[in-house]
């Protein structure tokens, strides 16, 4: 969309309860991405490989809301480039089999809701390369991986409950105290972060036996 913010590496959002709209720009260019979320009990499965159906849900689930959403939903008919998808999570009773280990979104994606996909995938593989370099029996290495991964992995997705975030409150309620505390603030916060991003320390990569 036409960046008329003038926004640069930062994003502007708007919420109702159960939906959001951001623009928001990566870089120093003109390119303004536009970003349109919504909560609903059951994904929508019949618009998933139907881009048609895609944009009747979001042009409908958006209808009436205010600020540049019009503006976005417009700009959504339009766009060649349109990527839907439902944010879910990826959890599998184990993360490998025979020669084959899984990492990352494969084995324990969190969902975007979280913030923590691309830390779980780049730690995840790390460690899978550790427990590799440790040990040449991948069998045992694989169990290693697994065992020293799967607690981080389980405290990451368990930041997101059934689609709620602070980004994106569900309810009314929800959002009311996320915009108290946002409105509260003076300075930008200085607590410690969340256990779960710092649930794992990584060990130093041991040399290849
Ligand atoms: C809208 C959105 C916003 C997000 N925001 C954040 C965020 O703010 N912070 C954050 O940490 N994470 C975020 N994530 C999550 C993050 O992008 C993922 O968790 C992360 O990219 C997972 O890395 P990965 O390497 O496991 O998988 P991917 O990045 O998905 O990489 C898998 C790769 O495999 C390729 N591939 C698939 N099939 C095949 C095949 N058969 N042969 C060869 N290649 C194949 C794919 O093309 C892809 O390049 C977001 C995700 C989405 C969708």
């Amino acid at each position: 969309m036409p960046n008329t913010f003038g926004l640069s590496h930062e994003l502007t959002l708007w919420n109702a309860p159960g939906k959001a709209a951001a623009l928001y720009a990566v870089g120093d260019n003109d390119e303004l991405h536009a970003f349109l979320n919504f909560h609903q009990p059951d994904p929508p499965f019949d618009a998933l490989r139907n881009p048609d159906a895609q944009r009747d849900l979001v042009a409908t689930v958006f209808a009436g809301a205010g600020w540049e959403v019009p503006a976005m939903v417009n700009a959504m008919r339009e766009a060649d480039d349109l990527f839907f998808d439902t944010a879910g999570q990826i959890r599998m009773p184990r993360w490998s089999s025979g020669r084959v280990a899984l990492v990352g979104d494969a084995a324990y994606a969190p969902s975007f809701l979280t913030g923590q996909g691309s830390s779980l995938a780049l730690a995840g593989a790390y460690m899978l390369a550790h427990a590799l370099a440790t040990d040449r029996d991948h069998t045992a290495a694989f169990a290693a991986y697994e065992r020293d991964v799967r607690e981080f992995a389980d405290m990451n997705q368990a930041l997101v409950d059934n689609g709620a975030a602070t980004l994106f409150p569900t309810t009314a309620q929800a959002l009311e105290q996320r915009d108290t505390m946002l409105r509260a603030l003076v300075t930008m916060p200085s607590t410690p972060p969340r256990p779960a991003h710092s649930a794992l320390t990584l060990p130093d990569l041991a040399p290849p036996p």
